[in-house]
């Protein structure tokens, strides 16, 4: 299909980023190509029906979520690194390879409770991020009805350590 054929054709593959070892999986050309960006949002967006809101994982689940919420017709949530929001926020620590990090979402001025969620980010790699994200939902009383990602690193089993949500990738590698 369209979107897994732009993923394909325009990620650009980076080896030894962040550090010595890991081949990077770079998705900016394919988010920066009208069609190939066009077609990863359709996708995204034929994932659920009847969702309250997006949530995209800092940085470049942002992007994605801002495009799907604007053509589901729902508002957008950015689930940031640990220490940018203002408090009252609620905070989740997930490991690294070396050391931990956190994700973080609004504890008020936002309704959470009951709503359901649809939870983007750009890779899944060995399913920390996602499922620290996933969560922060749960902790509040919301329902993560489906998660989709752009691309899979299937041989890091990311997809194991996550929750009972569906969760749709565009192309596996
Ligand atoms: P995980 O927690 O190991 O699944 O890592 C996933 C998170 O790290 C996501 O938020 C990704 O944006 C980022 N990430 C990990 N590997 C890559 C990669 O190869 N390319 C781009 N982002 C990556």
């Amino acid at each position: 299909d369209k979107a897994a054929d732009a993923v394909a054709r325009l990620t650009r593959w980076h080896d030894d980023f962040p550090t010595p070892g890991v081949r990077f999986a770079d998705l900016t050309p394919v988010f920066a190509d009208a069609e190939g960006f066009r077609a990863v949002i359709d996708c995204f967006a034929a994932v659920a029906t009847d969702v309250d809101l997006v949530a995209g994982v800092d940085a470049r689940g942002f992007l994605l979520g801002a495009g799907v919420a604007a053509t589901l017709g729902t508002g957008v949530l950015a689930i940031r690194k640990g220490g940018k929001l203002p408090p009252p926020v609620v905070s989740r620590e997930y490991q690294l390879e070396y050391g931990s990090a956190a994700l973080e979402i609004p504890a008020d001025g936002v309704e959470l409770a009951g709503k359901r969620i649809l939870l983007l980010d750009d890779v899944l790699a060995t399913g920390g991020t996602l499922a620290a994200a996933a969560g922060l939902f749960t902790e509040v009383g919301a329902e993560v009805v489906a998660a989709a990602v752009v691309l899979e690193l299937e041989f890091l089993k990311g997809r194991e350590h996550q929750g009972d949500y569906p969760l749709t990738s565009i192309v596996k590698l």
